[in-house]
Formats: structure tokens, sequence, C-alpha cells
């Protein structure tokens, strides 16, 4: 019996948005990764969860008593249209577990098909794109980025045929919730008021519970959501992470990265990389993903005018002028991170940032840190040129990190390998940058915290997988243990630093829900 209990909270509030299921049974579920340190951070203990009532609970076939597994319904914004249901077609909910840091969502990713399965789709997921998963929101997590996390894979025995027959497997996935922008589309369309507002208030008791006693709870909360989103793109432009699928139905009220199915790693940095095989209209390119996320959080917006203002003018003049305050604070996040990797001195705009607190005053805060242009503009031109030369986004930051240290070779190195054949950048360009750079004393060891030596390159997690399906997973484990730990540099995780060969590159493709 596992020292495991789960509530039901959300099953028990929003009953509209919860129905009620079971896990498909699994022949024969074997663990193929146990995230231990998850574990001990939720208060689970690894080797009860390694044991066969382990395994029986993270496959979803014995479940506490307390639990009450549902698939959660909602809408979704695809690629631009409006899919009004949605919902967990192949996932269910199986609670949340109570843990110091608060309520923690656990849920199962290809756990059989629920009544929100469309077109005969089988409700099962394949070991590959599973262990993406928790490899790349590990990794986004060891980088400081804002993510859901992975507690395990398992394979259930069943095979699965996708190209082929593929092992079939289940993701055990935990998250601070699994409310989307695309639960309260669901929930605006029903035209229900009391539900769209239990809704927010459970979301409020969630993610920000300072905001139940003030006098606009839920234009805090919309203002809340931009914050968190804001935060979390930046973050994602200063990795070079493509998340490849930004359907609201994919946008945490959280904050949190979710859904890893086409995302991929930029190795060199170009704002028009596109990786996912079904974005033909490079919506979601890197560049993009500021825009989208803007985009995604004005819908989330338009379901929120109810609850804003009975006078529906005054609603929309309240949406806006918090929608108006993404831009100012995804520049600001994404300035203050560039500044940390070329090491730059801290601004007089961060300290006032912090003194202010993050919502107040919003717009003074962005006029003075755009207004720093001498620094800003050092961040321009160096992406500039990392884009006409063909960079390597992390192996730069990397190579600057060592430069700062008098260490050039790198450097050096790096530029060698840039693609500059029809002379588009001009000789000497980049050592004009950066004699501008190193007048502005940059900081080595605040780079060395803000550039990871290690990414999940795209090609050593399609070398790892490949070698997983086949049974064999000391490799992924090797990258595991480098993508968990991105800012150590390890002669012997050498090979985990390297970028793609070109030809892989320009190759390379992403698929959704496979
Ligand atoms: P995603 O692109 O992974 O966010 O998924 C979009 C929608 O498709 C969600 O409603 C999923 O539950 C559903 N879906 C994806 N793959 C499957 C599958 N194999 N069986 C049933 N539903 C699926
Ligand atoms: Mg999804």
């Amino acid at each position: 019996m596992l020292p495991i209990s789960l509530t039901h909270q959300f099953a028990d509030r929003l009953p509209e948005l919860a129905h009620p299921w079971r896990a498909e049974p699994c022949p024969s579920a074997q663990l193929v990764v146990l995230n231990e340190s998850l574990a001990t951070d939720l208060g689970l203990d690894s080797d009860e969860l390694a044991a066969e009532s382990g395994v029986d609970l993270l496959s979803g076939a014995k479940l506490p008593a307390s639990a009450r597994p549902v698939a959660q319904a909602y809408s979704g914004h695809q690629f631009g249209g409006f899919s009004p249901l949605l919902g967990d077609g192949r996932a269910l909910l199986l609670g949340e577990l109570e843990t110091v840091q608060g309520l923690v969502d656990v849920h199962l990713k290809g756990s059989g098909a629920t009544p929100f399965a469309r077109g005969g789709a089988d409700g099962r997921a394949t070991l590959g794109p599973m262990l993406r998963e928790l490899i790349v929101s590990e990794a986004m997590h060891a980088l400081g980025v804002p993510a859901t996390r992975s507690l395990a894979v398992l394979t259930t025995g069943r095979p699965v045929f996708r190209h082929g027959r593929e092992p079939g497997a289940i993701l055990v996935r935990t998250a601070a919730s699994h409310l989307r922008v695309g639960s309260f589309q669901y929930a605006a369309l029903r035209g229900d008021e009391a539900l769209l507002q239990r809704l927010a208030d459970y979301a409020i008791e969630r993610h920000y519970p300072e905001l139940a006693d003030t006098d606009q709870p839920y234009l805090g909360l919309l203002r809340s959501v931009i914050s968190a989103q804001a935060h979390t793109v930046a973050q994602w432009m200063l990795v070079g992470f493509i998340h490849g699928v930004m359907n609201t139905d994919n946008m945490t009220i959280s904050g949190e990265t979710i859904d890893y199915g086409p995302c991929a790693f930029l190795d060199v940095y170009d704002p028009a990389t596109v990786f996912s095989s079904i974005d033909s209209e490079s919506r979601y390119a890197f560049g993009q993903q500021p825009v989208m996320a803007e985009w995604n959080l004005t819908r989330f917006a338009e379901t929120l005018l109810p609850l804003l203002d009975d006078d529906p003018n005054r609603a929309v003049d309240l949406a806006k002028s918090a929608l108006e305050g993404f831009a100012g604070q995804y520049e600001q996040r994404f300035m203050r991170g560039m500044y940390a990797k070329l090491g730059l001195a801290r601004t007089p705009a961060e300290d006032c940032d912090e003194v202010r607190g993050t919502f107040s005053n919003q717009d003074a805060v962005s006029a003075s840190w755009s207004q720093n242009l001498p620094l800003n503009s050092l961040v321009h031109d160096l992406l500039d040129l990392m884009q006409r030369r063909k960079l390597d986004f992390t192996g730069t930051f990397r190579a600057l990190t060592a430069a700062a240290d008098d260490e050039l070779e790198p450097l050096r190195a790096q530029l060698a390998t840039s693609n500059n054949a029809n002379g588009e950048c001009r000789t000497g360009e980049f050592d004009a940058w950066l004699e501008r750079w190193r007048a502005q004393r940059p900081d080595a060891s605040v780079m060395r915290r803000a550039n990871p030596v290690v990414i999940p390159r795209n090609h050593a997690v399609e070398q790892a997988l490949r070698k997983a399906n086949a049974g064999d997973t000391a490799e992924l484990f090797a990258l595991l243990e480098a993508v968990t730990d991105p800012f150590t540099e390890r002669t012997d995780r050498a090979r985990f630093a390297q970028p793609a060969p070109a030809d892989f590159t320009r190759y390379f493709q992403t698929f959704c829900g496979t």
C-alpha cells in the first residue's frame, strides 16, 4: 500500500470540466525512467514507486481509494482556428498531491482513449515521444524555465502502431495545475457566468492566492497570467526553445510550459526557425513566440470579460490596458536575461522593478528599461551578427562566457565554423562588437550561471530515443544527467554540447501527439 493520497478538488469544484474516467489496463507495465529527485521533492518514496504497487499506481491500474481520476474538458484555438471541444483525449488527471509547495496535479498521458478522443484516435502514446517530453521538460526545469515536470515513463506492454509497431508508453506528468487558456474558453463558451467565476476562483486559489482579497481579483488574474507568460516566453527566447504548438489549449494559467510534442531547440540562431512538420505557415516560428503568446492572452482576456466589469465597454477597456502591459514586461524580462547572458551590470531599471513589485507601474519600469540604449543595442547587434553569420546560439553565448575570462579560443572556433560565404557579414564586424562588449567589463561568473553548456540538442535527443526504443537506455540516462545539470562544463559530456551536423538540422522535423 502506497503512502500517497490524492485530493480531487478539480473534479469536485468543476464537475462541468471533469469527466470521470479510468486508465486502460496495461498487460505488463514496466518503469523505464523514474525521476527520483522529483519524487523526493514531492514527498514520495522512490523505492515504493518502483515496487509493484508503485508501478500499478503510475500506470493508473490501482489508485489510492481517495482518487477520482478525470479527463479534463477544454476548448482551444489550434493554429488560429477554434475547436470548441478538445479535452484530454488520451490523458487523465489522477488527482492532486498535497506537497509542501502546495497542490500538484498528477496526470497520465497515453493512458487510453477517453470520450474526448476524436476520429478513432487510440488514446495511446509511444515510448519515443513520452521520453522526449521527459527529457525536454526536465531540461527546461533545470534551465530555470517554468515547466511541467515528468515523474516517470513506463512502457505498457502493448504495441502501438504509428510509423510501424512501437512500444506503447505512459508519461506521468506533474504540474502546478493543468488549467489552460482553453479551460477558460470552454467555460466561457457555455455562457454560464457562475461556472466561469468558479473556474477563475479556483485558478486564483491555486496560482495567485494573494489576489483573493483584492478589489478586482479577476483583473488581477488576467494581469498575473500575462506577467507569468511574459516571463516564461522570455525564458524560452533566452535558451533557444521553440514550443512548436502554442495553441490556446497548450498555454497554462500557471505560466508553466506544457506539452512538448513538436518542440525543439535552435542550433543556429535564426528567428524564422520552424521544426514542426505541421506548422506550414510558420505561425509558431521561434521569433513569433512572443507575438503568439500575446495573441493567446487576448483570447484569455476575452473569456474573462463578464467578470471584469458589468459594463461591457469598461470590461474591454480594462482588458485592453492589461494586455498592453505584455510587450513591456516581455521586453524587460528578455533584456534582463540577455544582460545576464552577456555578463552586463545590473541596471537602475532592474532595481526599480524589484522595489516596486511585478505588477505596479509597469509602464514606468519598461520606459526606464528601454531607455538603456547603449546596452540594448549591444544585445540587438549581437543577435543580428549571430543571425547573419549563422552562429550556434547556445555555443556562441558559452564561448562569450569564456571570452569574458580572456579565453578567446572557443569564440574563434565558433566564428570559424560560421557560414559567411556570401559575405553578408564584413570581416572585423564581430571584432568591433567584441570590443564594445568588453569595454562594459562583462562578469564571467554571471555569464556562467546564465549560459547553459548543455541543452537537449535535437540530434542527441533523437539518438538517445532511437537506442531506448531498441531497449538500450544508457545514452538516455547519460543525456538526462547532462541536461539536468546544464551549467556544468564536463569533458565527459562534451558530445552533448556539440551542435548537430548541418545536414541533420536541415532535414530535422518534429511531430505532434504521436
Ligand atoms: P496536443 O497537440 O498533444 O496538445 O493534443 C491536442 C489534442 O489531441 C488533445 O485533445 C489530445 O488529447 C488529443 N490527442 C492527441 N493524440 C491523441 C491520441 N493518440 N488519442 C486521443 N487523443 C489524442
Ligand atoms: Mg495539448
